[in-house]
């Protein structure tokens, strides 16, 4: 049994992952401050022996004797990260210098939850880890990729510097039961305004790409990277790249809720990448790990998470 620290454990991959450590036989201390998850994400797990839920902000320090660290505190959907801009570029940067002091200390392996986002909008396509990326340094979305980066460069002077034992993975676009309806990404805003007749609000003409990934196939490729023993570090990319219009987007979600919404073009945030794609031959080839969750499948659970979430809100 390993004892492990998820910080951001009440958010929407945290949950998730939680809940699969602890069905492993893991010890699991989830860490959050509640900004943008929720207790009802891990109500069902509270009372579990096993299961430990603080309530703390990472921008300070905590101590607690641990195997391994997940690193996943800090608001992901823009709404969310530019709503405190200020406070997300500390939780990327102080976080991760309070987690990779954690780990120094305990000998842990520290995971990284970093994005897709440290690729900007790239000039490249799919897009490879070796690629350095094009991102606006002082843009609205800057707090939330430069933090990003920065978290990068701090796990990887940790790992030359103090030895520390890292693993960094960049993860795109994923979808699933336990995203906030209120959080304003893609999926959660198409999939509660289509279940509500309401229009679909498309960012500029919607022909921007994204490629999308369910939440259980991510959790597979981060405990695969988090207890790979060859010495591959990362960064890795996880995602699924099966890439689409917004636009293409749109109507799957019309199609599969059997909707009545009229798609309605609103003006397209700065900075928006214009196309995403991973490119997963390095996960394929050091974790052996792809995405296996079909599109249609993935998003018919998530439509039933967001039906009964609007039942129970009513
Ligand atoms: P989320 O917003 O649902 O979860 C983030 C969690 O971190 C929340 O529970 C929030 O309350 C907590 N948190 C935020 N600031 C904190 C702080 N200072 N101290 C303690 N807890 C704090 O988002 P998510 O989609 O579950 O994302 C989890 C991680 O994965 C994030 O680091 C995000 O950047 C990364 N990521 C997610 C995606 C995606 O598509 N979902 C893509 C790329 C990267
Ligand atoms: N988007 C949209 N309508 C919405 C929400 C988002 O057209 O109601 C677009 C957004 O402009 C972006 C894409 O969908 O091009 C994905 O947005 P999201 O916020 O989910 O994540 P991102 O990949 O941009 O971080």
């Amino acid at each position: 049994m390993k004892r492990i620290l998820i910080t951001g454990g009440a958010g929407f991959i945290g949950s998730h992952l939680s809940e699969r450590l602890l069905n492993e036989g893991n010890e699991v201390i989830c860490l959050d401050n509640f900004f943008t998850g929720s207790k009802n994400n891990i109500r069902h797990l509270i009372g579990n022996n096993h299961f430990e839920l603080v309530r703390h902000d990472i921008t300070k320090e905590y101590y607690a004797e641990v195997d391994q660290i997940y690193n996943l505190a800090c608001p992901a959907s823009p709404p969310h990260y530019q709503y405190n801009a200020i406070k997300t570029i500390k939780t990327s940067i102080l976080g991760m210098i309070n987690m990779l002091g954690l780990a120094k200390r305990c000998k842990a392996t520290v995971l990284q939850a970093s994005t897709s986002e440290v690729y900007g909008d790239p000039k490249i396509h799919p897009q490879t880890e070796d690629y350095w990326g094009n991102v606006n340094p002082i843009g609205i979305r800057s707090c939330y990729d430069e933090g990003k980066r920065c978290a990068e460069t701090l796990a990887m002077d940790y790992y030359r510097q103090n030895k520390v034992d890292i693993r960094i993975i960049r993860i795109f676009n994923t979808y699933g039961p336990n995203m906030d309806p209120n959080d304003g990404r893609v999926v959660s805003n198409f999939i509660v305004q289509a279940l509500q007749n309401q229009d679909i609000t498309i960012y500029g003409d919607g022909t921007q790409t994204r490629s999308f990934c369910y939440v259980d196939d991510l959790v597979d490729g981060m405990i695969k990277m988090m207890n790979n023993k060859s010495g591959f570090i990362g960064p890795v990319n996880l995602g699924n790249p099966s890439e689409r219009t917004i636009l293409e987007f749109a109507k799957l979600i019309i199609k599969l809720t059997n909707s009545n919404s009229k798609i309605i073009h609103k003006p397209l945030p700065g900075d928006d990448p214009v196309r995403r794609k991973p490119d997963i031959t390095l996960a394929k080839k050091e974790l052996g790990w792809e995405p296996k969750v079909d599109i249609e499948k993935g998003l018919l659970k998530t439509i039933e998470y967001f039906e009964k979430k609007i039942r129970d809100e009513k």
